[in-house]
């Protein structure tokens, strides 16, 4: 391992602490996505603001989002002509095992502009995975995603945690109007590292907090909706355009990514599908019992397939996966398979 540097830089549209702790947020995200590292591979962090800026420091996102253990510093840029306006810039220290010219630097909303040799359209990749709760998607997605080096997108985490803001602030995710009102206060967004993912809601960690069974039942409630659906999936078909996905979810294949080129339905028995929750939420310390989770199933199941925007359905071109009688890794072997076919094609 040895010390690389990464470059970043973004502007902003106001100078307000909201806008300067957003926009870091969505910078340093970037750049840690980008070059696949870990928050403890980052040594240090030099952010420097143009002089237009000075509603909140940089450094506050990066410890916000768990950069603890990193050396931060603030500082404001030089005066320069014709420069960007509201520019946040970091200069981020790493340990990685990558030689510096592989290090990826990120530019985003207009910071870009300054380098125009950096201006240019890629083509991603994207796979998307469907199907009912409990049918593997998720474990499988992850594997597939380390495997290749893709960015695995969990879609169902998104309807979650706006399920989950709604209980935590006493809002009835029964009641359409409410939680549309209160969409607008939700600010939703994942962090890829190295190990693992992490889902910020409001800047808040919610990874663990979201899984609960009660939260599953408020995400099929929400996920109703055409006001959130259309929230999410604007931000899902965003992430899509970034890097090679594959993203898992109910509407992928039909409505969020339909010209995704690999399309996969998994599919299972509703016991086998119950039973595979039921011991993944003992794994997770979360008490409950097989019946309740396999009855919580079916009412997803009935919500999901039935309701009017964007319903589970597979994808005409999706590939059917049976996985009730598939080991993990069977299903993981074929899913690479195809991909890898694909790209060789
Ligand atoms: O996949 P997961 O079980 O975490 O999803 C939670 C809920 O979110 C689902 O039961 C479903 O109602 C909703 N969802 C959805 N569309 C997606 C992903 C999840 O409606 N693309």
């Amino acid at each position: 391992m040895s010390t690389r540097a990464i470059r970043g830089a973004t502007t902003i549209s106001e100078n307000s602490k909201t806008a300067v702790m957003e926009g870091t947020v969505a910078l340093l995200k970037d750049m840690i996505e980008n070059n696949r590292l870990d928050i403890d591979d980052i040594i240090s962090i030099i952010f420097t603001v143009t002089k237009d800026i000075n509603a909140a420091f940089p450094a506050a996102a990066a410890r916000q989002i768990g950069i603890v253990n990193a050396g931060l510093l603030d500082f404001p840029q030089f005066e320069v002509a014709d420069s960007l306006k509201m520019c946040i810039r970091a200069l981020m220290f790493v340990e990685s095992e990558l030689p510096q010219k592989e290090m990826k630097h990120s530019y985003l909303n207009g910071a870009r502009t300054l380098r125009a040799d950096l201006i240019k359209e890629e083509k991603h990749i994207a796979v998307a995975l469907d199907g009912p709760a409990g049918s593997g998607k998720s474990t499988i997605a992850k594997m597939v995603a380390k495997e290749l080096g893709f960015t695995y997108i969990d879609t169902g985490a998104m309807y979650r945690s706006v399920a989950f803001y709604c209980i935590s602030r006493d809002i009835d995710y029964n009641d359409e109007t409410e939680v549309l009102r209160a969409l607008n206060d939700i600010r939703l967004s994942i962090v890829n590292t190295k190990r693992k993912q992490v889902y910020l809601l409001n800047n808040t960690d919610v990874s663990h907090l979201i899984r609960s069974p009660g939260v599953s039942a408020g995400a099929s409630a929400v996920a109703t909706y055409k006001g959130v659906r259309d929230r999410l999936v604007a931000m899902q078909r965003e992430l899509a355009g970034k890097a090679n996905v594959i993203m898992d979810g109910r509407d992928i294949g039909t409505n969020v990514l339909p010209d995704a080129q690999i399309k996969i339905y998994m599919d299972g028995a509703v016991e086998e599908r119950a039973k595979r929750r039921f011991e993944e939420l003992e794994l997770r310390g979360i008490t409950t019992t097989y019946e309740h989770v396999l009855e919580d199933i079916k009412q997803r199941d009935h919500n999901d397939s039935n309701r009017r925007y964007n319903p589970l359905r597979k994808a005409e071109d999706a590939v059917l996966l049976d996985t009730t009688m598939l080991s993990i890794e069977e299903v993981k072997d074929f899913i690479i398979d195809k991909i890898k076919d694909y790209m060789e094609e």
